[in-house]
């Protein structure tokens, strides 16, 4: 049994079951034992790969997405250049080699990085050095400037609660214990307002997850694109609505269960895109990862990369592009949600 599972089942004892978003938040987050807390979860050697860990042309197509949408709204400065949950450092390091060219963007930015984990701040200081990045632990500390941001696979760490559908009522799924072991439950019916408009497209039995912060989350940061200008792109994997249970854990590129070992492997939920567009009071599009790489030239620059390279250097950046951009791999699956301030077109690649 993990050490944060004994803490678990104590607060359990004393508290009550926990909703699945405090359950997520205490193995995600906690200062001791939290998976973020203590660990670098990338790469081959760790739990998952994300796309910057794939290839260099994610960072650098997200880079110059942003510039062109600096650019479409008359090159402010300064600005902000933000990224939440970062990683390595990856996507930024390549976006900011890739945007070199552009007039005036490296010398009108100001990197600010919200991170969490301080093992990953280290590797994200390493990573963009050269650009003397500011870290903050919530995205309220931002400094009031035209935004122009990225999320890559942040949404999806965020807590969510979940609800099964009991007649016109749902039942809150909780993590509570027996037999001294971490095992899932359900409230008593409850009627949470939030939940009522979802009585008319679910079925009896159905579950539906809510995801408050992440709402929060893009509404403010809708608020201040509109108040100050600039543009955010958040990628990760999920649908427009929320429909069935998609709460994940993953160790070393294997899923487990949820419960099995609170605090050693990564905690997700798919994304509900469509509550965070609706909460952003600016413009917003919402498109397929594969469209939108597509868009930007994912193809060419991987041919690009390809010349004067082995044939097994050349499967492989082969291999990076179908896998960051076919239905049956990311490009479906995962999308990337715009918000913009409507003083330019919408970024580059997404739908309006
Ligand atoms: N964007 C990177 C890493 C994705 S993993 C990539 O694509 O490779 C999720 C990232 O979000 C990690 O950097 C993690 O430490 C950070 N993170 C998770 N929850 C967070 C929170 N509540 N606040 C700030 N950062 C968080």
């Amino acid at each position: 049994m993990t050490p944060l599972a004994h803490l678990l089942l104590r607060q359990i004892a004393v508290q009550g079951p926990l909703s699945v978003a405090e359950y997520m938040t205490t193995c995600l987050l906690h200062p001791e034992h939290g998976y973020y807390t203590t660990r670098d979860p990338l790469g081959v050697a760790g739990d998952f790969i994300t796309a910057p860990e794939i290839s260099q042309v994610f960072g650098e197509l997200i880079g110059l997405c942003l510039a062109q949408a600096w650019v479409d709204r008359e090159s402010p400065a300064p600005f902000v250049l933000a990224e939440l949950g970062p990683g390595r450092g990856t996507l930024m390091a390549d976006a900011l080699r890739a945007t070199k060219a552009v007039p005036g963007f490296h010398a009108a930015l100001h990197l600010h990085l919200v991170e969490v984990s301080p093992v990953l701040r280290a590797a994200q200081g390493q990573a963009l050095a050269a650009h003397a990045p500011v870290w903050h632990n919530s995205i309220t500390d931002l400094p009031d400037l035209p935004l122009f941001m990225v999320a890559n696979e942040f949404f999806d760490a965020l807590p969510i609660r979940q609800f099964l559908r009991d007649g016109a009522q749902w039942r809150e799924r909780v993590v509570g214990q027996q037999n001294g072991a971490l095992t899932f439950g359900l409230t008593d019916p409850v009627a949470p307002p939030a939940l009522a408009p979802r009585l008319s497209d679910t079925l009896e039995g159905d579950m539906v997850e809510t995801g408050a912060p992440a709402v929060a989350l893009a509404q403010h940061i809708g608020e201040r694109i509109a108040a100050q200008g600039g543009a955010a792109l958040f990628i990760d994997y999920g649908s427009a609505q929320s429909l069935g249970d998609t709460l994940q854990a993953v160790r070393a590129h294997e899923k487990v269960p949820p419960l099995h070992s609170p605090g050693m492997c990564d905690l997700t939920a798919h994304v509900a895109f469509a509550p965070l567009q609706q909460a952003s009071p600016c413009a917003s599009a919402l498109s397929e990862q594969g469209t939108f790489l597509n868009a930007l030239g994912s193809g060419p620059r991987h041919g690009a990369l390809a010349r004067g390279k082995t044939e097994a250097q050349i499967e492989t950046l082969w291999q990076s592009h179908r896998r960051l951009t076919h239905p049956t791999e990311m490009g479906q699956l995962f999308k990337v949600l715009a918000l913009y301030c409507d003083n330019g077109p919408a970024p580059v690649g997404t739908v309006a």
